[in-house]
């Protein structure tokens, strides 16, 4: 793994050991510098075509910006925290995200930095959502409960990335490998419960074992390569790529429950960003869901409708 990894390395207090840690969390500060990287690399690409990357860039950098100005408190962290352990009903999520400044803060933050660039319609909508503390609750409850189809997709795409700045600071925080066993053998984040962006298999010191990334709270968490990582089923699992097998962006197809998840072979080309590198091979999806498989997880850049 290179030195600007934002993966920390493993403990190697104990050689010989071969400790798999159940959770990795997040250096945000090198993972958004990684995501800026490679959002702007497509954006390149693309020329023209490249507006939507070049949008997503502002909004990292906005995010990397805010945390770096605004560090969350370990007092608000702990509220944020006691957030996680428990399945809310929706007014009750809303009253105590109403009671949390700081994602408010952090997406009226967001919105001042990426509004300019963005036709003013579209700029509008997301300040005027920024005045109206209850309404942006309302809108946040419905995102972190995962009903995606309540909200307009441009607004989703900055409050996630507001609230993201939140939740990865608190769990980070708060981070204990103490997890229960259970709890890492979920399709979903054990850490905050949001669904995962992708797969990831790891190089260096962690060589082939794979991590699911949250959509979220940027944490990874361990699931064992064999199986599925939504029915645990290990039957039938398949891997494609659009061009060689040696393809460091592949596709887990599970035959038993039909979900795919994404895989990104950090061991093949450790360059990639989960979020990033999604966003630019969404052809792959297109291809294996006319085969009939179906997204598992979330990329927060493009939400589904
Ligand atoms: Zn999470
Ligand atoms: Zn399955």
């Amino acid at each position: 793994m290179l030195h600007s990894s934002d993966i920390v390395a493993p403990d190697k207090r104990t050689p010989g050991v071969a400790k798999i840690d159940p959770v990795i969390f997040p250096v945000l500060d090198k993972l958004y510098a990684r995501r800026i990287q490679r959002l702007s690399t497509q954006a390149d690409a693309l020329g023209e075509n490249g507006e939507y990357f070049r949008f997503l860039v502002h909004l990292v950098q906005a995010q990397q910006q805010y945390i770096a100005q605004n560090p969350l408190g370990p007092d608000e962290a702990a509220t944020v925290r006691t957030l996680l352990d428990q399945k809310r009903d929706h007014a009750h999520l809303q009253a105590s995200l109403l009671n949390i400044p700081y994602w408010q803060a952090a997406y009226t933050a967001l919105v001042g930095q990426v509004a300019p660039i963005l036709p003013s319609t579209v700029g509008d909508k997301l300040t005027a959502l920024s005045a109206d503390k209850e309404q942006l609750a309302h809108t946040a409850t419905h995102l972190l409960h995962l009903d995606y189809p309540q909200v307009d997709a441009g607004v989703s795409v900055v409050l996630w990335a507001a609230l993201s700045t939140c939740w990865a600071q608190a769990v980070s925080l708060g981070q204990t490998q103490d997890l229960p066993p259970s709890t890492t053998q979920s399709a979903h984040c054990p850490c905050c419960n949001a669904p995962p962006v992708a797969s990831l298999v790891l190089g260096g010191a962690r060589e082939g074992l794979r991590y699911l990334q949250c959509s979220l709270c940027e944490a990874r968490w361990h699931r064992v390569r064999a199986v599925c990582v939504d029915c645990s089923s290990s039957g039938q699992i398949e891997h494609w790529t659009l061009d060689d097998a040696k393809s460091a962006i592949q596709i887990e197809t599970c035959g038993d429950c039909t979900t795919y998840i994404k895989t990104f072979r950090l061991d093949y080309d450790p360059e990639l960003e989960a979020v990033a590198d999604d966003l630019g091979s969404l052809s792959l999806d297109a291809a294996i869901e006319t085969e009939g498989f179906k997204r598992v997880g979330l990329n927060p850049f493009s939400f589904p409708v």
